[in-house]
């Protein structure tokens, strides 16, 4: 797969907004972003003042156009409130943390989606004026929307379980609504079909690969793949690394371990990179038919990003 010292390979990844981006940040140092197609999940989108924010595929245009806060990952770098302090005078709700130069990107998609591009075409023409050359492309055109029941019985939405409630009121069940009449964009379709290497980096089970899965055109793309599915655990003994995973992997009845991410993913995962700490759930792995790497599987500083993305990479013969 490589010609002149360049890998020519067709990656495709399937992200959230915090795992998979650290990952990416190490892939960076190693590939071209040309190579790379990441399908974002979109069952966080929500409207806000009403502007579409979609925070997953965001954060994907921020990193790629490296401005992405990378102590809060999320939001761009150097980020500041004045909108957002203001629209406070006017006792607008302002939970949601709107920042002065994101708002630059949601007007922009909002004067897009207006004039009639989907949301692909919107993103896309967002990527060409930042002089993206990755390819990112939401799961979907239509809405599907993460919504967490409470013990009321009430559906919060994804952004008021997370940002509001900080994630810390328990949840009875998780609804990834519109998901059985939503299609996926054609263009994550290809970008399974079409790719040599799938990678999942470490995302939420269920708020981040969830909703992507609940497509059923991805999930069967995935099973049908003839590509090499490799997947990183976010968990860590047991523990996230950030994020309510276990929380909620525990609350949804599933085990919050490796072993409990490689049952979710089993249908179509060939590798699972795991923590070296949970060695002990290489066997159980295996034993479904998925190919177990231990490592350390941190990904706080750039040496481990990169060491990371070597291990997966060189796994899957790109790089040597
Ligand atoms: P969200 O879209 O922001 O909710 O986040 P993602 O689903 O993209 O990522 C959250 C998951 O990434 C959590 O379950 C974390 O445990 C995991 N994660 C965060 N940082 C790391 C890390 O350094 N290493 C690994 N392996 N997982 C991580």
């Amino acid at each position: 797969m490589e010609m002149e010292g360049k890998p020519q390979v067709s990656i495709t990844l399937l992200s959230g907004g915090t795992g998979t981006p650290k990952l990416l940040l190490g892939v960076r140092e190693l590939l071209d972003d040309k190579m790379l197609t990441i399908i974002g999940n979109t069952g966080d989108d929500d409207i806000f003042f009403g502007l579409l924010v979609s925070p997953d595929i965001d954060s994907l245009i921020y990193l790629f156009s490296n401005q992405l806060d990378l102590e809060k990952f999320w939001g761009v770098e150097d980020e500041t409130y004045n909108t957002l302090q203001q629209l406070g005078l006017m006792k607008e709700p302002t939970w949601f943390h709107l920042g002065d130069k994101d708002l630059a990107l949601h007007l922009t998609r909002n004067r897009l989606l207006s004039s009639g591009y989907t949301l692909t075409e919107a993103i896309n023409e967002i990527c060409i004026k930042l002089e993206i050359t990755a390819k990112i492309v939401p799961m979907t055109d239509e809405p599907v929307k993460t919504t967490m029941l409470n013990e009321k019985n009430e559906r919060l939405s994804f952004q008021e379980y997370t940002v509001k409630f900080r994630e810390q009121i328990p949840v009875k069940a998780v609804h990834y609504e519109g998901s059985e009449k939503a299609k996926a964009t054609k263009e994550a379709i290809n970008a399974i079909k079409n790719a040599n290497v799938i990678i999942l980096g470490p995302s939420n089970p269920i708020t981040s690969v969830g909703p992507m899965l609940a497509l059923s055109e991805i999930k069967n793309a995935l099973i049908k793949s003839k590509a090499k599915v490799i997947a990183v655990s976010p968990l860590d003994s047991g523990k996230a690394f950030s994020g309510p995973a276990v929380r909620l992997l525990k609350e949804l009845g599933y085990e919050a371990s490796s072993l409990g991410i490689a049952n979710l993913y089993k249908d179509f995962l060939d590798v699972l990179v795991i923590s070296s700490n949970d060695s002990k759930l290489s066997e159980s792995i295996q034993d479904l038919g998925i190919k177990v790497i231990c490592s350390n599987i941190s990904l706080k500083t750039k040496t481990e990003q990169i060491n990371l993305a070597k291990i997966i990479l060189k796994e899957v013969g790109i790089i040597f």
